[in-house]
C-alpha cells in the first residue's frame, strides 16, 4: 500500500528522550477502546483533565476532529474505517515522539487494527485502555438514542448491536465502568502509568492542583505580547494606583488568586460580601477589588483599557475594564470583617480609599518594584510547584506569617512538618500595619532560623506579594486557596488567623476555614497557641499540657517584647532563638 519509494526515516539531533527531559515524565499513548456508551470519552476526558493538573502535557485526539481534517476524505466503510484508525496511530505515535500523552477515544472494535498501532510503538508505549461493560448496560444510558435507532435498523454497521467489538485479550488496564464511580477510573489508569515509571509518583499525587476549573491562570505578559502591550500604552489612560493593587496585580496574573484573572465586578464582589462564594458557587472569603477616587473613574468606562501605574509612573498592568461601579462601604465592612468600625485597619483601609470599583481582567506588563526583600525569594506558583515536584514531596503544608517566627510557631511548623514530606514557608511580604516589623527585617530572621534549626532539605522559604486585609476568618478562607494555587495540599492556621484587636474569636477562622476545607481541596492543621513549659521542659499546647500557665508556663506578651528589643535585653532561649533576636536587636536599635 505504500505509494512512495526511495523514503527513508531521519534521526534528527534532538530525538525523543531529550524531548521527554524536558518534561517531568515520559510519553505514551493511552488508548481506549469499548462499546458506545460505555463511558470512554468521559474517563478518557477526566482522565486529561487529572494529568493536566499534574503539569503532565497530554493530547486528545477526538474522533469527529480528527474527520474534521486529517481524515476528512474517510467515511465509514470497513476499509475507510481501518484508515481512520491507522492515520490516528501514526499521529499518535509522532504525539509520542513530541514526548507528549495523545489520549485516544474510538470505539476501534476490532483487535488487528488495535494490534497494528500497537505493532507502531515500541514496548510499553501503548496502553490499551478497555472500558468494560455490558451492552445492556450501554444501551441503558445510550445518551445520544443510537443503540435505538441500531435496534430499529435506521443504523448499519453499529457495533454492539448488528457489529461484532473484539474484545481485547490482555489489555494493560481494563475499567468496569459499571462498577467503579469515574475518579476511581482514572486512579485505575494513573497508577498503571505510574507503576511503568511513565509519570512520576510524586507529580500524580503530590502538588495540590489549582483552585476552580481553569487550571493556574497565567496572565504574566512575556514576550512578543508583553512588547504589544508595551507598544500600545503610551496611549492608554494612565492611572496611578495605590501599592496593594498593584501587587494584587501580581497575585491575579501570577495564578495566585486562579480562577481569578482580574477584579471583581459588582456581582462577584457582592456574592463574596454576602454569601462568602463566587456566583459559580466556589467559596472565596475577601472580594478582590480595585478602587480609583470619582473624578480619576469619570473618564473610565467599560470597554476601556486602561495602563496602571505605579506613583513614579511606571506600567504594572494592562486592565481590560469590563465595567466600573459603586459599592456600598458600609454593607462591605460588615459582611467581609464583620463590622464598620474604623479602628479596625481593614475597615479604615476600605472607608478612607476611593469610592469608585474597577471590575476587568489584566495582563501583568512589569513587577511591581521592590527593594525590601531579594526577588529570588518571589516564587510564583509556577516555580513552587516545580520546586515541590523536583523535590518529589507529595503532602505540602503551608505557614503563613506576618511576623518573625518565635520558638512557638517553629514549634507549629516542626508539628506539622512531622506527618508531610514539606513545608513552604510564605511570609506576606506586601502592605502589612506601620507597626508590623518590615519584610526585609523578618526575611533576615527566617533566614538565620532556618539556618540554625531547620532541616533545609524539608523547607522551602519563598515571599506572598500581598497585602494583609486583617479581615480573620474572610482572610483565612483567602490564605488557604491561595496556598492551594501554590500547590500545598495542607495549610497551618493557628489561632486568631489574620485578625486584629479583638474583633474575631480565637477559634472563629479555624471554624470558618474548617466548614470550608473540603470544597476548597486543602487540609487545615489547627493548632492553638503554642509555650514552652518548665514542667514539661518542653515546647507544649493546651491539648498536650495541663500544668498551671501561671507559675509553668513562658508566655511574653508582643509589647513586652518589643519592649526587650528597644533596651537590647534578649528574651529567653525558650522563648527565641537568639540567632532571631540578634536581627531584632539590630533592627530596633536602628
Ligand atoms: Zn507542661
Amino acid at each position: 500500500m505504500s505509494k512512495a519509494t526511495n523514503v527513508v526515516w531521519h534521526e534528527h539531533k534532538v530525538g525523543r528522550q531529550r524531548r521527554q527531559a524536558i518534561k517531568d515524565h515520559k510519553s505514551c499513548i493511552v488508548w481506549f477502546t469499548g462499546l458506545p456508551s460505555s463511558g470512554k470519552s468521559t474517563i478518557a476526558n477526566e482522565l486529561e483533565h487529572t494529568l493536566n493538573n499534574m503539569g503532565v502535557h497530554t493530547y486528545v485526539l477526538d474522533g469527529d476532529n480528527v474527520r474534521y481534517g486529517l481524515n476528512k476524505n474517510l467515511g465509514f466503510s470497513k476499509e475507510d474505517r481501518e484508515e481512520n484508525i491507522r492515520r490516528i496511530g501514526e499521529v499518535a505515535k509522532l504525539f509520542v515522539d513530541a514526548g507528549i500523552l495523545p489520549i485516544t477515544a474510538f470505539i476501534s472494535p476490532y483487535r488487528k487494527d488495535r494490534q497494528a498501532v500497537r505493532d507502531l510503538m515500541k514496548e510499553g508505549e501503548f496502553v490499551e485502555v478497555y472500558v468494560k461493560c455490558p451492552v445492556a448496560v450501554c444501551m441503558d444510558r445510550d445518551p445520544k438514542g443510537l443503540y435505538k435507532k441500531a435496534i430499529a435498523g435506521e443504523i448499519k454497521d453499529f457495533t454492539g448491536v448488528n457489529n461484532p467489538y473484539e474484545e481485547p485479550l490482555d489489555a494493560e488496564v481494563v475499567i468496569e465502568t459499571d462498577k467503579l464511580s469515574v475518579g476511581e477510573s482514572v486512579d485505575k489508569i494513573l497508577d498503571h502509568l505510574i507503576s511503568r515509571a511513565i509519570i512520576g509518583r510524586q507529580l500524580s499525587r503530590g502538588v495540590n492542583g489549582p483552585y476552580g476549573s481553569k487550571g493556574l491562570i497565567n496572565n504574566v505578559a512575556e514576550a512578543g505580547e508583553r512588547d504589544e502591550l508595551l507598544k500600545k500604552a503610551p496611549a492608554l489612560k494612565h492611572v496611578v494606583v495605590a501599592d496593594r493593587f498593584l501587587s494584587d496585580c501580581e497575585m491575579l496574573a501570577i495564578g495566585a488568586f486562579s480562577p481569578l484573572c482580574g477584579f471583581m465586578n459588582k456581582e462577584e464582589v457582592d456574592e463574596v460580601v454576602r454569601r462568602c462564594m463566587l456566583p459559580d458557587g466556589l467559596a472565596w472569603g475577601v472580594p478582590i477589588i480595585l478602587t480609583v477616587d470619582g473624578r480619576e473613574a469619570e473618564s473610565i468606562k467599560a470597554g476601556d483599557e486602561i495602563a496602571l501605574c505605579d506613583a513614579a509612573k511606571n506600567i504594572i498592568a494592562i486592565m481590560a475594564v469590563s465595567d466600573t461601579y459603586r459599592y456600598p462601604k458600609d454593607v462591605y465592612c460588615k459582611g467581609v470583617f464583620g463590622t464598620e468600625d474604623t479602628a479596625h485597619p481593614g475597615v479604615k483601609m476600605m472607608m478612607d480609599g476611593p469610592d469608585t470599583f474597577l471590575a476587568g481582567e489584566i495582563k501583568l506588563v512589569n513587577r511591581p518594584q521592590r527593594s525590601e526583600v531579594a526577588s529570588s525569594y518571589y516564587l510564583d506558583p509556577r516555580r513552587t510547584r516545580e520546586e515541590f515536584k523536583k523535590r518529589g514531596w507529595s503532602s505540602i503544608v503551608a505557614f503563613q506569617t506576618r511576623n518573625p517566627i518565635h520558638r512557638a510557631h517553629e514549634y507549629l511548623i516542626k508539628c506539622a512538618l512531622e506527618s508531610v514530606d514539606g513545608a513552604l514557608i510564605h511570609p506576606l511580604v506586601g502592605e502589612t500595619k506601620p507597626d508590623d516589623i518590615p519584610a526585609g527585617v523578618r526575611m533576615k530572621c527566617y533566614e538565620a532560623l532556618l539556618k540554625g534549626y531547620f532541616n533545609p532539605q524539608r523547607i522551602v522559604l519563598s515571599v506572598l506579594p500581598t497585602f494583609m486585609r486583617y479581615a480573620g476568618p474572610r482572610e483565612a478562607i483567602n490564605h488557604a486557596i491561595i496556598r492551594k494555587n501554590y500547590g500545598c495540599t495542607h495549610f497551618i492556621i493557628g489561632r486568631d488567623h489574620a485578625g486584629v484587636g479583638t474583633y474575631y474569636g480565637p477559634f472563629e477562622a479555624q471554624e470558618l476555614l474548617v466548614s470550608l476545607a473540603d470544597r476548597i481541596g486543602i487540609t487545615p492543621i489547627k493548632f492553638d497557641n503554642s509555650f514552652y513549659c518548665k514542667r514539661c521542659g518542653n515546647m507544649a499546647s493546651a491539648k498536650t499540657c495541663s500544668h498551671d500557665p501561671a507559675v509553668d508556663h513562658l508566655q511574653l506578651s508582643g509589647t513586652k517584647v518589643r519592649a526587650m528589643l528597644k533596651e537590647g535585653s534578649y528574651p529567653p532561649e525558650e522563648f527565641s532563638r537568639k540567632e532571631v533576636v540578634d536581627v531584632l536587636i539590630e533592627w530596633a536599635r536602628k
